[in-house]
């Protein structure tokens, strides 16, 4: 059974150690035990899944993935929380703890040395200054994943899910959906942490895709482009590629990529699909 997850069982805790919450890693530590039922369920592991989760905090969820998954690996940067989790976990034969960096972690040799290189799922109540970083850096060094299920800011889980010719459109929507399924799950309160952040959190999961649901040639390109398309958000596609310092497309090129796929000259980015950036990338593969 879980011993953590309330508030009081968490000022214990915090109490016993000592702990200052450093606002550096955004800690903001889950104390409602119906999300934290929530989440475990809505993750979908059982007891053949490898789990990573990303920044334990004092182990209040690990204890929830613990009871569920086969094995879990817990990532941690805040060397002050090392003995706490060794206590709060001492219960549990199946966690390891790692104290590291997330984003200076090797996951792919961790996910081949822990589970001979089979699919692993990531669970987590990201610190939300590295959402972006470390969603992107799962996704894009092709670790073996079979979901993600993260709780983020509100605003970022809008980003991921949405389609072309909206404003939360952008290069992070287009780099998930070509990983992954994103589907929203649970909003939740500030009120469901502590301390209570400033902005409302959604646990959205992410189902990875065995293949992308588009194909390009060159897939570095394509990102490159959809990069280049979004950094400047007020300019048409054809000024935003070709001024990309990284790119070098001449705009004629671009232009006449453009009529061939039948779009006007001044289309900006966040109007084209996932699809029409593989054909353009394609288009302009030729050239290189
Ligand atoms: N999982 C706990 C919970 O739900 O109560 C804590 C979640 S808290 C939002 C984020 C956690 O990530 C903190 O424990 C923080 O110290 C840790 N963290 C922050 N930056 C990290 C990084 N770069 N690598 C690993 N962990 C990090």
């Amino acid at each position: 059974m879980a011993t953590l997850g309330t508030p009081g069982s968490t000022i214990e805790i915090l109490k016993k150690y000592g702990f200052h919450f450093q606002k550096k890693y955004g800690q903001n530590f889950l104390v409602d035990p119906h999300i934290l039922e929530k989440i475990t369920a809505v993750s979908g592991i059982t007891k053949d899944d490898f789990v990573l989760e990303i920044g334990p905090g004092i182990g209040t969820m690990t204890q929830y993935l613990a009871e569920n998954a086969r094995e879990v690996a817990a990532v941690e940067i805040d060397k002050a929380l090392i003995p706490i989790l060794a206590d709060t976990l001492s219960s549990y034969n199946n966690v390891t703890v790692i104290h590291q960096d997330i984003l200076k972690l090797d996951i792919r040799k961790l996910v081949e040395q822990r589970n001979g290189g089979r699919p692993v799922k990531v669970v987590a109540n990201l610190p939300y200054y590295i959402t972006t970083p470390i969603i992107m850096g799962l996704l894009e060094s092709h670790v073996p994943l079979e979901s993600i299920t993260v709780m983020v800011q509100k605003e970022v889980a809008d980003r991921m899910q949405v389609g072309p010719g909206t404003k939360d459109y952008g290069a992070l929507s287009l780099a998930v959906q070509y990983y992954a399924k994103p589907e929203v799950m649970i909003q939740v309160a500030p009120a469901c942490f502590m301390p209570r952040p400033g902005v409302g959190s959604t646990v959205i999961r992410l189902t990875c895709h065995e293949k992308p649901p588009v194909k390009a040639e060159d897939e570095e390109l394509m990102f490159a482009l959809i990069r280049a398309s979004f950094n400047q958000r007020r300019k048409t596609l054809v000024n935003g590629i070709g001024n990309a310092q990284n790119l070098s497309f001449a705009k004629a090129d671009v232009l006449s990529a453009l009529e061939q796929m039948g779009l006007p000259p001044a289309v900006r980015g966040e109007e084209l699909t996932l699809e029409q950036f593989a054909r353009l990338s394609d288009y302009l593969y030729l050239l290189t």
